[in-house]
């Protein structure tokens, strides 16, 4: 088992500076908007690498993601080239390859209910436990790149950006001209995540969304969108959970797409404030970020956490004294001054 559908076994991406961390990219000299930025759990992390691009320690479990990841990405693969999927145990020492070679490349972090042996039982068992559907599957093309144009323009991000997963076989039945109905061909948009937390509909709607736009916007027909949402291995006080698969299948629809395309103003407006105030009234970008990302708190977020954070001990939640203490008002007089009163 050297190589598999054309790739090496182990993920290029850990030789290169994406392991387990994703870094700012840059399209004609701009910044490139996520499709992942839409869900991000805390303003504050989201800017400290999206918009400083500064990288976070890394941690055993986001490590472990790309190892579960490349696994998959590996064994649809190889069912595209030759219609059938390798044998589990071939995607399971894909796995645990991978997840060798993260360890040696990273010095990783981890929460206190998790570890190497854990996340290695977990790797296997989410595996296992997933090839049942994966044989259901008819899978078309894997980390599909699309991009698509902004919904306004922007001086600091060039346009949305992003891979997905799988891209799969799909029909939709819908109504015809003059009676009765029709099926159309398209494709079932699949994300993958390997975590440790239920997900829902509702958290999971916009980044749905965001790669249902990308789909449709770059001529294809999408036919549905599912998030395969592995679970991780969980002991409670009273009982234990397996490793177990968790299929969340948001709707979309005109409400949706409003909070999608007013999430992305949003994103897009924050941007250009820090440009503002950087570049006009000479604000350290350390303290734009500060004050243009709010945090999220504790109750918001598991995530928000000593030991999933990478960015806990710089936060302002925890150091109230790091923010700053910047007199806008005075700013912008100052600017407007300078330009002659305007
Ligand atoms: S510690 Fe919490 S508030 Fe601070 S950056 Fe991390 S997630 Fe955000």
């Amino acid at each position: 088992m050297q190589m598999m559908a054309g790739k090496p076994i182990i993920d290029p991406a850990l030789t290169s500076d994406e392991a387990s961390n994703s870094v700012t990219k840059r399209v004609g000299g701009k910044l490139v908007l996520r499709p992942s930025s839409i869900a991000s759990h805390c303003p504050y992390s989201y800017a400290q690498n999206a918009i400083l691009g500064l990288k976070s320690k890394p941690s055993g479990a986001s490590a472990g993601g790309t190892a579960y990841h490349y696994a998959l990405e590996l064994a649809y693969d190889h069912k595209i080239q030759t219609g059938a999927l390798p044998p589990v145990a071939d995607i399971i020492e894909i796995g645990r390859e991978n997840w060798r070679a993260v360890q040696t490349v990273e010095e990783l972090h981890y929460s206190s209910k998790d570890s190497p042996d854990k996340m290695t039982d977990d790797l296997a068992n989410g595996l296992a436990s997933y090839y049942p559907t994966m044989n259901h599957i008819i899978p078309v093309a894997t980390e599909t790149r699309l991009r698509v144009a902004l919904p306004k323009p922007s001086s600091v991000y060039s346009e949305i950006s992003g891979s997905i997963d799988l891209l799969a076989k799909g029909n939709i039945v819908r109504p015809k001209i003059g009676g009765g109905t029709e099926t159309i061909d398209g494709v079932d948009i699949i994300d993958h995540k390997f975590t440790t937390k239920k997900s829902t509909t509702a958290k999971y709607r916009l980044q749905a969304g965001m790669y249902r736009v990308m789909v449709e916007s770059n001529g294809m027909v999408a036919t549905g969108s599912v998030l395969h949402n592995m679970i991780r291995s969980e002991v409670l006080k009273t009982k234990s959970n397996p490793t177990r698969l968790e299929l969340v299948r948001p709707d979309w629809n005109e409400a949706t797409k409003q909070v999608l395309r007013s999430k992305l103003t949003e994103l897009i407006d924050r941007a250009e404030l820090v440009t503002f105030l950087t570049h006009d009234l000479s604000v350290d970008p350390a303290d734009a970020v500060k004050v243009v990302y709010p945090t999220t708190t504790p109750e918001a977020s598991f995530l928000c956490n000593e030991l999933w954070c990478g960015w806990w001990s710089t936060c302002t939640i925890n150091n109230q004294a790091s923010m700053p203490k910047l007199n806008l008002l005075d700013l912008i007089s100052q600017y407007r001054n300078s330009k002659g009163g305007m």
